[in-house]
């Protein structure tokens, strides 16, 4: 653990609890490699070793003589995307080493990828399906496991409807996973679907899009290599995104760049900065406003861009005029000639790129976050080409891809929305009717009005699941959950930890309620344990992502096909096949799946890729066929580490190009769109990935027009803004006698008597974009980025106090938003603020308590606890507190601690390390959100399955972590909360 590193110590005492039950003894690196019975050389032999556990009494050293063969997959850690090769003998994985020829992690992996075998073999994950029975967790077969589950299923449907089922999702499955998944939430009949995504970087989602067009990084990390000036902000890529961080130093070192890291804490990202800027957690729009005031008060925006590709600036000009340098620092605490540096670096060392990650985005404000950043990209003309953008790093290995492929309680795959128009669109996809999937939705014995209302509603997110359980429903302006949404009932959760969400005291509240708990994961989970649960919970073992094919989607959007490395192991299952047999069991398998082959009860992965690319147009996810893809793996050294493009020399199935045909890559696989490296480049053709600023809001607004003023991409043949295309445009420019009759015949059966409006994204036969495309235009128009987005809550970010603020004294100035009922249940967080000031809650809990990730653990950590590779790293949960505080309350480093905060019951605490250190400021303290399986210092080793507890276990920060959601996207925060720290 850190601690370790600074005293230069290397024992620490919480692993001596996966062995004895019980922390207190301390473990050092030989005893825990004697103990963990690894006998091979150490760590430093993760990559080549020899002995594996792939089934029970199989594994050996590699066998001479007998053929090795290597099989590629990605890492499943992070969204990074780093290339893993696995070599096989006799079906067995012996070997891995990571791939030099990957243009993403040219040989290199961080802790977590060095150890990725382990997760197959490790011998910690569920072995076969479980349930609880009295208390008692007992073995069951598949097919009764499924039945049961389907029973219960079917029982809560026919007395409550189905949204009194959450279906909870993973960034964890591949595309094509998510894709079923979304796929099954809709035939099942409920939008009550959700995935990590949510609580990691829905704001940014949110954000981006409604500024320039799509929710994602708009560069990659390879582009970094070009930026002048890099400004990391609530991100700490160091740990989180360790290869990143190759591509982040190259830049820097080749480019001689700035790297600016703002952070309240001192993170290993911010050893490499040039420059470090310390804030108060919470205060990012007024830093971000505070370097915008230097920027325009000495004339250093790009006027010219702005001019031509950004709506309402004028209006942030007049919010940011009020964060004077003054202002600035006595909120944020930064002083105003360090934030009038940071703003000339940015606005004149171009290129510039602003990289940001969960310490922007979870926050009651991460979407106003988001939209402020984006905003300090426009106004410095730093988007749209080489070495500039939002960087956005996410975080699991297929939270992208999870989320375009809509598990979003907002949307149908690829962004339709929930619009009588997107479910037509899909329905086409599928092959069913719009009426049918109507039937599915609303409460029994409902009429197709209501069945409707809740087809296109929003559904409930992860953040609310538990308030969703417990809540009254009540009527009128003071109802809790909306009118139609019944009490959830039942929870389906995929590849998803239960620690993860704040308010933990209230999660398990929620969870002992709950009629059905199914957790179908490769490990059991906070979720298995958390409840003093004794029936109707189900563990089903799914297999991980290296034990089946599919396709996943890196950071900045490049698609990576992951080969099968070795048969799932024990009985576990996929994720296809566990969908496929819940479908078969409720009744809707031979509708959900028939267009997609499936053998012996398991959906073909490239099936499902080729029905995506049937309909996912709106994103470009239509030309990667499982063909291109795995040309793509098959040829990784032909692409260039800088541009990504396949070199000219390179085979002629990937020459020209971009790796991963990042999305979106336009029309169908026949049409060869190279993919989009970087979005909104205008500096090249369509065809060759360039683009323009979606025009996805309209071409005017209040008599202004909203389309881009004399800029365009490369070779357009509109030389100014245009909207997106529809047939009707087609029409108008005389473009349509391009159409093969093929494809008008497929528009004009699609629109009926209204053929005009048939668009880009709804044009089945790809025509209405090949063409546009043939033009050199952008399928969806070309407009103006919106630095002032109406139709949020606050169109022009300002800054809003945490829930709980540090500095009662500034709330009435910068409140939080009204209460306001928010994705089906009320948002109650200014009457909390309120109550906090009137009972002065920042005196008994005077300490800002932020988190964040760790370089050896990833998510709510089940998996990599359970490795004993990582786990020795990480003993024990910890706190980072600063040196003055530690002082005053007579706490040494490496001593135990006990920590509260204002919503957890009275007396309860949770009992973690010390770590001493001015890395964090004084009045802040840092948790990671990896731990689990302590809950207020009980110990709940014994809860889990024998021998499916992971190694490490350890009190979880959202334990402390308290109310505050997002007003768009009711993302939790988990960056900004109170807290009391004392001695144990
Ligand atoms: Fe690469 Fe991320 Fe895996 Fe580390 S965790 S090896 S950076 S993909």
């Amino acid at each position: 653990m850190l601690i370790k590193r600074s005293e230069g110590k290397v024992s620490r005492t919480g692993l001596a609890s996966a062995f004895a039950g019980l922390s207190g003894g301390a473990m050092d690196r030989r005893g825990f490699l004697r103990k963990s019975g690894i006998v091979a050389s150490g760590l430093g032999a993760l990559g080549a070793l020899g002995a594996g556990t792939v089934k029970k009494a199989d594994a050996g050293p590699m066998q001479p003589g007998v053929a090795v063969v290597k099989r590629k997959n990605i890492c499943t850690h992070c969204s990074v995307g780093c290339t893993v090769i696995a070599e096989v003998q006799n079906g067995v994985w012996v070997g891995q080493e990571p791939a030099w020829e990957s243009p993403i992690n040219r040989g290199t992996h961080c802790a977590k990828g060095a150890a990725v075998r382990e997760l197959v073999h490790g011998d910690r994950r569920l072995k076969y399906p479980m349930k609880l029975v009295n208390g008692q967790w007992t073995r069951l077969s598949w097919d009764q496991a499924i039945n049961e589950i389907g029973d219960k299923l079917l029982d809560i449907r026919a007395k409550a409807g189905p949204d009194a089922v959450f279906l909870l999702g993973s960034a964890k499955f591949s595309n094509e996973g998510a894709y079923l998944y979304r796929k099954f939430a809709a035939f099942w009949g409920t939008n009550n679907v959700d995935h990590q995504a949510r609580i990691c970087h829905s704001t940014t989602v949110a954000g981006v899009a409604n500024t320039w067009g799509y929710g994602a990084q708009t560069n990659s990390y390879n582009d970094i290599r070009n930026a002048k000036t890099i400004l990391i902000m609530g991100g700490n890529p160091a740990e989180a995104h360790p290869v990143s961080l190759q591509h982040v130093l190259q830049g820097k070192e080749i480019n001689r760049a700035n790297l600016i890291v703002a952070d309240p804490r001192f993170t290993r990202t911010a050893a490499h900065a040039t420059e470090y800027v310390r804030f108060r957690p919470g205060t990012d729009i007024p830093v971000l406003w505070g370097i915008l005031w230097h920027i325009f008060e000495n004339g250093w925006e790009d006027k010219e861009f702005i001019r031509q590709r950004v709506y309402g600036m004028e209006d942030v000009r007049k919010e940011v005029a009020k964060w004077t340098p003054a202002e600035v620092e006595r909120v944020s605490g930064v002083p105003g000639a360090q934030l009038r540096k940071v703003a000339e670096m940015f606005a004149k060392q171009k290129p510039a790129t602003l990289v940001w990650c969960m310490g922007m985005t979870q926050k009651t404000v991460g979407t106003a976050n988001v939209r402020a950043a984006c905003i300090l990209l426009l106004a410095t003309g730093n988007v749209g080409s080489p070495g500039t953008g939002a960087n956005i790093f996410r975080g699991h290995c297929n939270v992208q891809g999870a989320t375009d492929l809509g598990l979003d309680v907002t949307t149908l795959p690829a962004y339709y929305g929930l619009d009588e128009g997107a479910w037509r669109h899909w329905g086409r996809v599928w092959d069913v009717s719009y009426e049918y999937l109507r039937g599915r939705f609303g409460p029994p014995n409902a009429d197709d009005a209501a069945r409707k209302r809740m087809m296109e509603m929003p559904g409930i997110t992860t953040t609310r699941y538990f308030d969703a359980i417990l809540l009254e429903p009540g009527s009128g302006d003071t109802a809790n959950l909306v009118a139609g949404q019944p009490n959830f009932r039942a929870m389906l959760v995929f590849g998803h930890g239960g620690n993860t969400v704040t308010r933990m005291p209230e999660a398990a509240k929620g969870l002992e309620k709950l009629d059905l708990l199914v957790v179908a994961d490769p490990h059991p989970t906070t979720f298995a344990v958390l409840a003093n649960r004794r029936d109707n919970t189900y563990l089903l073992p799914i297999c991980t992502q290296f034990e089946c094919d599919g396709s996943r989607t890196a950071s900045n959007r490049s698609v990576q096909w992951g080969q099968k490395i070795v048969e799932p192991i024990f009985e576990s299952k996929t994720d296809y096949e566990v969908i496929y047999r819940l479908a078969e069991k409720l009744g809707f398998a031979n509708e959900m799946f028939k267009n997609i082959t499936v053998k012996a009860k398991v959906p073909e992965p490239e099936s499902v890729l080729r029905e995506i690319n049937r309909g996912a147009w709106s994103t470009g996810y239509t030309g990667q066929s499982p063909e291109r893809l795995k040309a793509h793996m098959a040829n990784q050294g032909a692409f260039d580490i800088v541009t990504l493009r396949a070199k000219p020399d390179a085979p002629p199935e990937v020459r020209g190009d971009y790796y991963g045909l990042p999305w979106p890559c336009w029309g169908t696989p026949e049409l060869r769109h190279p993919g989009t490296h970087i979005l909104y480049n205008t500096n090249e053709h369509v065809m060759d990935g360039g683009g323009t600023f979606r025009a996805r809001f309209g071409v005017e607004r209040n008599g202004v027009s909203l389309l881009a003023e004399g800029s365009y991409s490369k070779g357009s043949e509109l030389t100014d803004g245009y909207p997106e295309f529809t047939y009707a445009v087609l029409k108008r420019l005389g473009w349509d006698k391009d159409l093969t009759e093929a494809e008008r015949a497929t528009i004009e059966r699609i629109g009926g008597a209204n053929a005009d409006r048939v668009s880009w994204a709804t044009d089945l036969s790809g025509g209405i974009i090949r063409v546009a495309l043939k033009h050199g235009c952008s399928p969806f128009g070309n407009a103006k980025a919106r630095a002032n987005a109406w139709n949020l809550p606050d169109p022009i970010p300002v800054h809003r106090e945490p829930i709980y603020s540090p500095r009662p004294d500034l709330v009435a100035q910068y409140p939080t938003r009204d209460n306001f009922m928010a994705h089906r249940v009320r948002n109650i967080g200014k009457t909390i603020q309120e109550r906090a000031v009137a009972n002065n809650v920042a005196r008994n809990f005077p300490i800002v308590l932020t988190s964040g990730r760790l370089v050896e653990y990833e998510g709510g950590g089940e998996e990599t606890r359970s490795n004993k590779w990582l786990a020795e790293l990480q003993q024990d949960m910890f706190i980072e507190i600063n040196t003055q505080d530690a002082a005053e309350r007579n706490i040494r480093d490496g001593q135990w601690v006990l920590v509260n905060g204002p919503e957890m019951p009275q007396g309860k605490f949770i009992r973690v390390k010390a770590l001493v250190t001015d890395r964090v400021g004084r009045g802040v303290a840092f948790m990671p959100f990896h731990f689990a399986g302590w809950f207020m210092q009980e110990d709940q080793r014994r809860k889990y399955p024998a021998g499916t507890d992971p190694i490490v276990l350890g009190e979880s920060m959202n334990t402390v972590t308290t109310y505050g959601f997002d007003p768009v996207t009711s993302m939790q925060e988990t960056k900004c909360t109170l807290c009391q720290i004392r001695a144990a």
